[in-house]
């Protein structure tokens, strides 16, 4: 096989599929014609691709093409769904919402009876509508991998990206041990702080208005967003680097998805950055958490390969994505860019908040591990419940337990990334001290980074930088 043509069309077939995505999720298109991309780049997934990947020693391209056989044969699966989804809309007390503006709506919703009651409602569109489609994507998915040969979508993960999955549960495991005790201590009083319920009364629809905290809005004021955005770039020196190749939007339409995205169209010099403003902190954390991803890929150098700038370990990208989302609990930041002297209620917030993810991600990755292992799937929404209620200490709805799943192990993505950004913030403080944020020398050192791509995984660029192994536990300090 020649490398070289397969990277060529690789590379179209990528940016032509995130275009797509970027045109339909930021609401400016409502066709997402997937399937017309994947048909005119079929040879990059055919069974005679893999096999001749196979000999050689590229595993992300191997990666790419075995993950896109199975993608391929679900995309009319894929794109139905996305359809299905842009067309729900959700019903209460005679009002009805978009199912994907929905969730900003309860997030956004003071009164706890009417978050329970959209709740409900889309967790009843999610059973009846999105459920059968979502059952039979994953059957087709683990045929699919099955043909390839691998026993699981656990094994060809794990064998294709080099990364130890059991390891790595047993670090999540440890540290939902170790947080158990404190677990309800900690999040209580900011759960009070800002919704005036407890643990007792506490339910999964009230936990997106939670993480919203709008008591915290008015130190986060709409008009301070995105010059915030622009002074964290010229304070690490980045403005210079990569004039226009990260584009903004923020604009609001009705069917642009609520959850912020990424969109690296081309990279290094075409990255979207999409934004849908729930209002208040949230907003700041979702703009910085994106500007890391679209940094990091407007960065990249554009001599790499294809698989190192677009492909590869996305904890990477991830950790980088989580130090820019970061400082929005910085003290430091939230003095020099907001004028906040008393950070204490936004940083206890934001512990909080960050434990009941990490949790939720922890006991994500125990269950995703059982349902893409090779046991029979049946029992497995009731594991999901149970796993995630232990782990979260509310009653969580069984509802979401393919729709909660992101493919192949991304949940890995995020753990591995919550570690790596632990260690780089601790290597920019030890550097250039709290306010890294505002010496030009981070931003080089965060260029040199963002200049490989993900041509590393997430422990060798640690392992590089500063010696250290990528532990889960650096997150219990
Ligand atoms: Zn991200």
């Amino acid at each position: 096989m020649d490398l070289d043509d397969y990277r060529q069309e690789a590379e179209a077939f990528v940016s032509a599929l995130d275009r797509e995505y970027y045109l339909h999720f930021s609401g400016r298109q409502d066709e997402f014609a997937i399937e017309a991309i994947y048909e005119r780049h079929a040879r990059l997934f055919s069974r005679e691709s893999v096999e001749a990947l196979r000999e050689t020693d590229n595993r992300t391209l191997l990666k790419f093409a075995a993950e896109g056989y199975v993608e391929q044969a679900l995309k009319d699966l894929s794109a139905e769904f996305a359809r299905l989804e842009a067309s729900l809309e959700v019903e209460v007390d005679g009002e009805t919402y978009p199912y994907r503006q929905a969730a900003v709506v309860q997030a956004n919703e003071a009164d706890a009876s009417r978050r329970r009651a959209l709740e409900a409602a889309r967790n009843e569109l999610v059973a009846r509508r999105l459920n059968p489609l979502l059952r039979e994507m994953f059957d087709r998915s683990r045929e699919l991998v099955r043909d390839l040969g691998w026993p699981s979508v656990r094994a060809m993960t794990e064998e294709l990206s080099g990364i130890d999955l059991g390891a790595l549960r047993e670090q999540t495991d440890s540290f939902l041990a170790a947080t158990e005790a404190d677990y309800e201590a900690t999040v209580e009083p900011p759960l009070r702080a800002q919704l005036g319920l407890g643990f007792d009364e506490l339910e999964r629809a009230d936990l997106a208005a939670f993480f919203r905290a709008p008591s915290l809005d008015e130190q986060f004021p709409a008009e301070r967003l995105l010059p915030t955005f622009d002074e964290t770039r010229a304070g690490l020196g980045l403005e210079n680097g990569s004039p226009g190749n990260v584009i903004v939007d923020a604009e609001p339409r009705p069917n642009k998805t609520p959850r912020a995205f990424c969109a690296p169209v081309r990279v290094p010099e075409e990255v979207y950055l999409v934004l849908t403003r729930v209002g208040g902190r949230e907003d700041y954390e979702t703009l910085l958490h994106e500007a890391g991803h679209a940094e990091h890929f407007s960065h990249v150098d554009r001599a790499l390969p294809v698989e190192h700038r677009y492909l590869g370990d996305n904890s990477v990208t991830e950790g980088f994505a989580f130090l820019f989302q970061h400082l929005t609990e910085d003290p430091a930041w939230l003095e020099r860019r907001l004028g906040i002297d008393d950070p204490g209620p936004i940083v206890e917030h934001a512990r909080a908040s960050k434990l009941v993810f990490l949790r939720r991600y922890c006991a994500k990755l125990a269950y995703e591990l059982d349902l893409q292992g090779e046991g029979d799937p049946a029992g497995l929404d009731a594991l999901y419940a149970q796993r995630l209620s232990d782990a979260v200490h509310v009653d969580w709805p069984d509802t979401s337990w393919l729709i909660d799943v992101d493919p192949f192990f991304y949940v890995a993505a995020y753990l591995r990334a919550w570690a790596l950004e632990t260690h780089l913030r601790r290597e920019l403080r030890t550097r250039f001290g709290e306010v890294w944020f505002e010496d030009p020398r981070a931003g080089d050192l965060l260029r040199e980074l963002w200049s490989i791509g993900q041509r590393e995984r997430a422990d060798e660029l640690l392992r590089r930088l500063t010696g250290a192994e990528l532990d889960f536990s650096a997150l219990l300090d």
